[in-house]
């Protein structure tokens, strides 16, 4: 790079020049100057290229600081006449500042919007002003922000309610309508606009400049070099990857500087790849494209002079200046909005705002975001400027969005997003409609970018490519500007907004007409077809317009004349859609039942036929708008219906319900997904509003024009059903219609859907204008249809809602009135459950039902009602009026056809025969005649004050038929039903349709005459016959009832009998096993009567007492567990732990090296060992495991997907839960000993000890010395003799069975394996440590687990973690057998050093160091590798005691030592009781200080050190009592099954200590005293005392996870600040919270990716790996969501621990309701971390959902 060494010197050029500058002459200069903008060009053309650019490293700070210098500071000095610090102080303290907030959002920033005073959901606040707004307190929605976008605080326009928080209270004295300018003097006016003109210009000038290789006239640099740039742009088309590969190959650099250049490309659009000469680039360039060109357009790349890069980089930095300077003044503001939109030279659209958005498309992503900040933060900040910029911005709007759509760029790096900024202000959106015919403007553009039309003119999409998707997506950006234009309806029409906004409609209608009869479809018959057309497009466009379509009609309905005349265009566009609707279909004449219509030959079947009716259902919804005008109740003859044909209307909505009902007869399957696809969408929730909903409207308002006889006998015609139901013997179809079985049971299909149309037709009266209802009315009953299914949480409810275009369902306004809540646990959601007295709303043909709902409803309501012991009936419900115009609908009900189809369906029922009739539908004919008489009885009902009483449906049913004499009448049918034992189903219906009749015979009959007297005697026999049959009832209920709880319990215990079967196994070992068993009823059986878990004295188990018998979970055998016995084994999981530690800062071990003998008190981390407690033979096991190894195998050549465990790390899932486990325990029986006479005191006891350490020692010297080929080092420990009865030769017999040998070196292994993250290595001499410390670790863990949920020591713990430590234990005192014995001995030499310093033994750390209760367990179970060459007569037990004993007074001593000064005034005066122990521990405390001196303060309350010494070593005697428990098998006292006062006495005594724990040291005080002295004289305590470093105090806290805030939205703000640590500065895309030690990493990201075991980890895996040994437990903020990983394999997401007020979780932040912390589910993940579960946990969520396998964790 010979060009950069060129460069070197010129910064010390630039230095004196630098020396020798003055911006203060500069400017001065510049005021005398004639010819001002040439003066500035000149400077700026000597110095940019100067500053700017000079070698292929830049250096930004170095770069803007001399800008400041050389560059700015003249300018400022210009404009403010003064020294500018002073100049800009005065400009602000006269600026009196708008109330606007203009926060412009970071990425990821939080944003409210209130759901009940926004104008739209667009209108949103910073988190400063919202909490400082009344909003706070109504339903509000948080969202994060996706980047740009301002506070809209301050912006009356924006609020219906409490536009201001307190910040931005407007003064009393309103300046907001004085002119900024007014302060400033004409001077300054003047400097300042020559200045602001000359930047801008120039900025524009350089961001738009095209040319590589010249700059504009007037800026050419004094001397030009050969130095040019390579410089590579962003695109939306390639990747990373390839970008990165690219990028290595073409500049030669190395993976890591390949990134960060695609990371800047990415974020900036663009980044420098090489700088030299132009030779040198342009071959990188022809690399670069060359690479990338084969598929795709190639990347940009571009040679660029250096010079031209140079005030490229100015004009950014000169356009965040001018951003900067206006912040001072609105002043100033003003001025630069003023500069911006004057007209240029060349007229009209050329000012150089208009410049600057037209070349929009060109610039490169850094830029644009420049200008845009910019922009948002002047003209949009201006009252009167943003009107002329939103003049401009529309006058420009074609150009801007095919720029756009041509483009590659995401919208919100485009000038078209700022639409939102405009558009969405009501008085903007209507200036820019009456004046720049916007919406006219919009439409008219969107068509021109959908240009493919069929013959007909309508829209054809071709294949639905990505691209073509890609590109569509960016086209359906127009319709979101349409949405903001009309968001905000007019409250006042002035003429000429009507005029415009017509214009517009008319506009629409020509989009919607395009659309009429889109993408039609032919059925297909004989062959399937053979590619499924494309449809998705055309669903896109329909869904996209679905709320534009609806607020179009809102419009319409709040001015009654614009209502009226959209309504005229509308129909004449239908008129014209279907000016020939025949399409050339011969005209027939259909009759039945004496009537007859003259309609067209047509079927569905065989003609073409679409789903997109938009203009249609746009006129369904205007004619439901008028209906509800008050011309429609009184003038209906002076609306526009005189020009409609009825028939015309239903047409084609009737045909494409029947398209529905012909695919769901199965008629259309031959035609593939595609159309399913539509049919589903036609009736889902996003569509349905403008396209089902709209069709059933049109079908009514159709209908209510018609002679309902025709009506019906069309829509049997396009039903295809007409010629069943036409004959004069329909009423014996079975006989007549013999085609073969699918077409009969295509026609009853057909018959069903055709009835179910009917139902709606007549009954769907929810639309307000249909019938006489109200909005709310409609929401509710929607609810109250979803809530008859079954209780539902509240997002439930929401999606099954549909949505308005702000997203409300209207849905908060009516939920009470229909709904009861029911709060979540833990675990779940809260629910909404129907009130009761809502459900007698239901109707069971509900149109939103799917049939699948309905049968659920249906099922789920007569439920209810039979455990309300009612009838389990389901009448048709009562319903609201008809509005006028559709008044008429009613008739339907009782007219002949109907009456006929339905006489003859219940005719079919009485002699089923061969399939020609179905169940469902006599349901729904049988619902029909109910909905007649539910009418007629509310007709009844309200005759009194209409006149209206011709609706005599009774009369009608009970009419013989007429056309072949003498049919039975419907009634007569119905009785003859009620007896039909096929039938019984459907009884109760016929019952209570037969019942109704009677009442209205009854009622028409009292209203007719006076009250007959026999009715009530009537009635009173009918009450008694009602009562005998309702008390069968009841009993029969009864019955059902308990039959029901049974079926119930049973199905239940299904569900759990895996978890009952662990239980069961649990038990058979708890039985047979005293040690584990909780009860105390049989307790000790020997030697001393008090319960004593260690020492001689301790509780023995008898003969009886330690057989145990287990079963195998795999062969089921049972098996006693012996020493010599075949091995069983509990399945196990072994796992590093940092859950308890105290120092999460200590670097890792290396795990070569690193000794474990001594745990370090900070616990930093350890080994924890935890089981499912399934046991199983170690053979069975064996194979078991050998089975999953090769079942792996082959599943991995088959499928290369992994599995939730990694066999090749041992890993497998237990065979009965399936729990994650990575080894085997073995069982182990009670170790044999006896209670032998006479033992050796303390000291005593040590004399020996130490003799026999000495012994062993020079024993172990000598072989080491021999094998070492004798470098004799003997000094005076030569010759040792042993003591009496210790054989230094002995070798112990082993006394396991070789499988239990086998099984215990496995777990030793795997322990040592596992907790140092080294290869098996089962020769290795730390194994036995490894297991030890396991045991020790589990232990305290464990103990620390039943503090926190507040259980005693013993009782508590589920059973499978009681088998876990206790066969942890026994494993602990054998697993030195499977060891060198001389191993296992030094182990123990060293252990004991450290309590009994011994100057041969190097290396053993002070006190202060040393994890007392690991020593002990260690201590214990090495000690048997020793104590098996005695045989002496001393026991076992006593060396337990013994050891207990001194480790006690060592842990009491470092206490002291670590105990924290007292704090004044808690003191208290104890009673006598304790004032022995006061004394006794101030003494060993000054005794203690005797020996270190100043190491520790002087400390007078004896009260104070004892409280510390009490609790300080509680936790140890908890722990130590559970070990022992576990080894020894004693029984525990009562007292330490309960929680209370006692603990202390009951834990003493049990462990054979004095609760006076100094007598440890009291009696035996000359032996302690030389101990004591031995440590205080290691020379690490004075250091540890005196060091900087916190020592470890005890009691040790329990770790928790980090606090939480309450308000989630604290967490995104906290997340939002985040910068991601490796990428300067730049926002983190995922930012990630590490719930352990509250570290905010930048998780799922190239930039934070290290190497970790050769491996390129994201920032989690990482992180992990250093703060909880591979486990981790994060939130990912943006998503609101827990994750857990354990290694570099596992994950699992988990439900965060925020819900919204409605007991809901919101993972990926989707709904934003506002999320506060539920303490007890925070608690219950803290449970999951502190057992060690959430490992287990992940397994778990991987066995249930196979996906999380897939995913990458380690990426994270
Ligand atoms: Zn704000
Ligand atoms: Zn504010
Ligand atoms: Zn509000
Ligand atoms: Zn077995
Ligand atoms: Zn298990
Ligand atoms: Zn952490
Ligand atoms: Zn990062």
């Amino acid at each position: 790079m010979a060009a950069a060494e060129t460069d070197r010197d010129a910064p010390s050029a630039l230095c004196s020049e630098f020396l020798n500058f003055s911006a203060k002459d500069t400017a001065a200069k510049w005021l005398l100057a004639s010819n001002l903008p040439k003066e500035v060009y000149q400077h700026l053309a000597c110095y940019v290229p100067k500053i700017y650019c000079l070698g292929p490293n830049l250096n930004p700070q170095n770069e803007d600081l001399l800008a400041q210098l050389l560059l700015q500071s003249p300018l400022e000095w210009y404009l403010c006449g003064e020294e500018p610090s002073v100049g800009l102080t005065k400009l602000e303290q006269n600026n009196q500042p708008s109330q606007l907030c203009g926060h412009v959002f970071k990425v990821g920033e939080p944003t409210y919007s209130c759901r009940e005073c926004a104008a739209d959901p667009t209108c949103v606040l910073c988190m400063q002003c919202f909490l400082g707004s009344v909003h706070k307190e109504h339903r509000y929605r948080m969202t994060t922000s996706g980047g740009g976008g301002f506070c809209d605080c301050g912006d009356t326009e924006a609020w219906k309610k409490g536009p201001y928080c307190q910040k931005h209270e407007p003064n009393i004295n309103d300046s907001s309508q004085k002119d900024p300018l007014a302060n400033l003097s004409d001077e300054m006016i003047a400097r300042t606009y020559n200045v602001f003109s000359i930047i801008l210009k120039y900025a524009v000038d350089m961001l738009t400049w095209d040319k590589e290789d010249e700059l504009p006239e007037g800026l050419e640099p004094p001397v030009r070099g050969d130095t040019y740039y390579c410089m590579l742009f962003n695109d939306e088309v390639h990747t990373y990857e390839q970008v990165i590969y690219t990028l290595q190959k073409a500049v030669n650099c190395t993976q890591k500087e390949a990134v960060s250049f695609a990371t800047t490309v990415d974020r900036d659009g663009r980044k420098s790849v090489r700088f030299g000469d132009f030779q040198f680039c342009e071959q990188a360039k022809s690399v670069i494209v060359r690479n990338t060109s084969r598929q795709t357009k190639p990347l940009r790349v571009q040679v660029m002079h250096s010079s031209v890069v140079a005030h490229q980089c100015f004009a950014l930095k000169a356009l965040t200046w001018l951003g900067q300077i206006i912040r001072y003044s609105d002043a100033l503001r003003r001025i630069l909005c003023q500069v911006g939109l004057q007209r240029g030279p060349e007229g009209e659209n050329s000012s150089l705002v208009d410049t600057l958005m037209l070349c929009d498309s060109k610039m490169w992503k850094g830029a644009r975001n420049v200008y845009h900040q910019l922009f948002m933060s002047s003209l949009l900040m201006d009252p009167k400027y943003k009107k002329l910029f939103a003049i401009q911005f529309a006058k420009n709007y074609e150009r801007l969005q095919s720029d756009y759509v041509k483009d590659d760029h995401d919208r919100e790096f485009s000038v078209t997003d700022l639409s939102v900024q405009m558009f969405t202000v009501p008085s903007l959106a209507r200036m820019l409609i009456t004046e720049e015919n916007l919406m006219t403007t919009i439409i008219r553009t969107f068509m021109d970018h959908l240009r493919h039309r069929d013959l007909q003119g309508r829209f054809q999409f071709e294949r639905y490519t990505a691209q073509q998707a890609f590109k569509f997506r960016r086209v359906q950006s127009l319709i979101g500007d349409l949405k903001y234009v009309l968001i905000s309806r007019p409250t006042e029409w002035a003429d000429q907004l009507r005029e415009k906004y017509l214009e517009g409609f008319d506009a629409f209608l020509e989009l919607l007409k395009c659309m009429q009869g889109m993408d039609p479809v032919v059925r297909q018959v004989g062959q399937h077809i053979e590619m499924e057309p494309e449809w998705e497009a055309a669903f896109t466009l329909q869904m996209k317009l679905t709320h534009i379509i609806s607020m179009m009609q809102e419009w319409c309905a709040s001015d009654e004349r614009v209502l009226i005349e959209a309504y005229k265009k509308c129909l004449s566009a239908l008129t014209h859609c279907h000016s020939g609707f025949t399409d050339g279909e011969q005209p027939i004449t259909l009759s039945m039942c004496g009537h007859s219509v003259d309609t067209i030959r047509y079927c569905v079947s065989q003609e073409k036929v679409s789903i997109h009716l938009p203009v249609s259902r746009l006129l369904a919804g205007l004619h439901a708008l008028l209906s509800k005008i008050e011309v429609a109740y009184r003038f209906p003859e002076q609306l526009p219906l005189s020009e409609l044909s009825p028939p015309m209307l239903i047409e084609h909505p009737l045909r494409c319900l029947v398209l529905c009902a012909q695919v769901h007869a199965g008629m259309w399957r031959r035609n593939g997904f595609s159309l399913v696809n539509q049919i589903y969408y036609y009736h889902n929730v996003k569509c349905r509003v403008e396209m089902f909903d709209k069709d059933l409207i049109m079908l009514q308002a159709g209908a209510s024009m018609m002679d309902p006889n025709h009506f019906l006998m069309i829509m049997l015609s396009r039903f295809e059903l007409y010629h069943i139901f036409s004959s004069a013997d329909c009423r014996k179809r079975y006989s007549r219609e013999n085609a073969n079985k699918d077409v009969v049971q295509q026609n009853n299909t057909l018959i069903e859907e055709m009835l179910h149309l009917v139902i709606m037709i007549v009954g769907e009266r929810y639309t307000a204008g249909v019938g006489q209802v109200e909005i709310s009315d409609e929401i509710r009953r929607e609810i109250i249809h979803q809530l008859c299914i079954r209780p539902m949480a509240h997002s439930e409810l929401v999606k099954a809602l549909p949505e308005n275009e702000n997203k409300e369902t209207g849905m908060e306004r009516v939920i009470d009135n229909v709904a009861l809540f029911k709060k979540p646990g833990v675990t779940g959601r809260g629910l909404y459950k129907l009130r009761p007295e809502c459900a007698k709303m239901f109707n069971l043909y509900f149109h939103h039902y799917s049939r699948a709902d309905q049968s659920k409803a249906e099922e789920a309501q007569r439920k209810i009602k039979r455990q309300n012991g009612e009838d389990s009936v389901l009448p048709p419900p009562v319903l609201p009026r008809f509005c006028p115009l559709f008044a008429s609908l009613v008739n339907i009900l009782q007219c002949d056809v109907l009456l006929g189809i339905l006489g003859a369906v219940l005719q079919w029922a009485i002699e089923p025969s061969g399939g020609h009739w179905s169940e469902s539908m006599l349901q729904r004919v049988l619902h029909l005649i109910g909905m007649g008489l539910v009418e007629e009885q509310q007709h009844l009902i309200g005759s009194a004050e209409e006149n209206d009483t011709n609706f005599n449906f009774t009369f009608k049913i009970s009419r013989p038929g007429e056309a072949p004499a003498n049919t039975p009448s419907i009634l007569a049918l119905l009785e003859t039903l009620q007896n039909a034992p096929h039938l019984e189903v459907h009884k109760d219906m016929i019952r209570w349709i037969l019942k109704t009749v009677a009442n209205i015979k009854t009622t028409r009959e009292c209203t007719a005459s006076a009250p007959p007297s026999d009715s009530s005697g009537h009635s009173q026999e009918e009450t008694v016959r009602d009562k005998d049959k309702a008390e069968r009832k009841r009993k029969a209920e009864m019955a059902r009832l308990r039959r029901e709880k049974i079926m119930a319990q049973m199905s239940e215990m299904q569900r759990h009998f895996i978890n009952e079967n662990k239980e069961l196994f649990q038990q058979s070992l708890e039985e047979l096993d005293p040690s584990t068993s909780s009860t105390l009823e049989h307790s000790p059986s020997s030697c001393d009567s008090s319960l004593v878990c260690v020492g001689p004295r301790r509780w023995r188990a008898g003969g009886s007492e330690r057989r145990q018998v287990v079963t195998c979970i795999l062969c089921q055998e049972e098996q006693e567990i012996r020493t010599d016995g075949k091995a069983m084994v509990l399945a196990a999981f072994v796992q590093r732990s940092t859950v308890m530690s105290k120092n999460r800062k200590r670097p890792p071990h290396n795990p070569d090296k690193y000794d474990p003998l001594f745990m370090h008190p900070d616990l930093s981390f350890g080994t924890h060992t935890g089981s499912c407690g399934h046991i199983m033979h170690s053979h069975c096991w064996q194979r078991y495991f050998e089975a999953v190894q090769a079942k792996e195998q082959r599943r991995q050549q088959r499928l290369r997907v992994h599995t939730s465990y990694d066999v090749e790390n041992g890993e497998f899932l237990c065979p009965l839960c399936e729990c994650l486990s990575n080894t085997v325990i073995p069982l182990l029986p009670l170790t044999k000993t006896s209670c032998s006479s006479e033992q050796p005191d303390l000291s005593q006891w040590l004399n020996i000890t130490s003799q026999q350490s000495k012994a062993l020692l020079s024993a172990h010297r000598k072989t080491k010395a021999a094998g070492a080929e004798g470098v004799d080092e003997m000094d005076g420990v030569n010759d040792c003799p042993p003591p009496d009865g210790f054989k230094l030769d002995y070798t112990p017999k082993n006394p396991y069975s070789s499988t239990i040998k086998e099984m215990l070196t496995t777990f030793g292994t795997a322990t040592y394996k596992v907790g140092l993250k080294v290869h098996p290595n089962e020769q290795d001499p730390r194994v036995p440590i490894m297991c030890w410390g396991s045991c020790a670790y589990t232990i305290q863990s464990i103990e620390r687990l039943l503090v926190d949920e507040e259980k005693p020591l013993f009782g508590s713990l589920p059973c499978r973690q009681d088998d876990c430590l206790s066969s942890l234990t026994r494993f602990g005192s054998a697993c030195w057998t499977a060891s060198s014995h001389t191993t296992v001995q030094n182990h123990f030499l060293r252990l004991i050093a450290a309590l009994v310093p011994d100057p041969r033994v190097e290396n053993t750390p002070c006190i202060l160091d040393i994890d007392m209760f690991h020593l002990l367990v260690s201590l214990v179970l090495s000690h048997p590798a020793v104590f098996c060459m005695d045989s002496s007569g001393l026991s076992a037990d006593t060396a337990q005691l013994h050891f207990l004993h001194l480790v006690t007074v060592a842990h009491i001593v470092q206490i002291l030592l670590t105990s924290v000064p007292e704090e004044v005034q808690m003191e208290q005066e104890s009673g006598g009781a304790e004032r022995e122990e006061e004394e006794k521990v101030c003494m060993l405390y000054n005794t203690l200080r005797m020996h270190l001196g100043s190491g520790l303060r002087e400390v007078s309350s004896g009260w104070h050190l004892w409280r510390c010494v009490k609790t300080g070593i509680l936790p140890y005697l908890r722990a130590a009592a559970l070990f022992f428990h576990y080894l020894n098998g004693a029984p525990a006292p009562p007292e330490l099954h309960t929680l209370g006062l006692g603990e202390w006495e009951a834990l003493c005594g049990y462990l054979c200590l004095p609760s006076n724990l100094l007598q440890l040291y009291y009696s035996n005080q000359e032996l302690m005293q030389s101990l004591l002295h031995g440590w205080c004289s290691h020379p690490s305590v004075l250091q540890g005392l005196q060091s900087s470093v916190a020592l470890i105090r005890f009691p040790r806290e329990s770790n928790h996870l980090i606090e939480l805030p309450s308000d989630y939205s604290a967490l995104i703000n906290q997340a939002s600040s985040f910068t991601c640590p490796k990428s300067g500065g730049d926002k983190s895309r995922a930012p990630t919270l590490c719930l352990v030690c509250g570290a905010m990493l930048c998780s799922q990201s190239y930039c934070c990716q290290t190497e970790l075991e050769g491996e390129d980890v994201g920032a989690c895996t990482a992180h992990t790996f250093a703060c909880g040994a591979g486990v981790g437990i994060f939130l990912r903020v943006r998503e609101s969501q827990v994750l857990f990983l354990a290694g570099k394999t596992k994950g699992c997401f988990y439900a965060p621990p925020y819900l919204d007020d409605y007991g809901e979780t919101d993972q990926g932040l989707r709904r934003g309701n506002p999320l506060h912390l539920c303490q007890e589910r925070y608690r219950k993940i803290q449970k999951l971390w502190r057992q060690h579960s959430i490992t287990e946990e992940i397994g778990h969520a991987q066995e249930a959902n196979q996906t999380l396998v897939g995913i990458d964790w380690q990426h994270l």
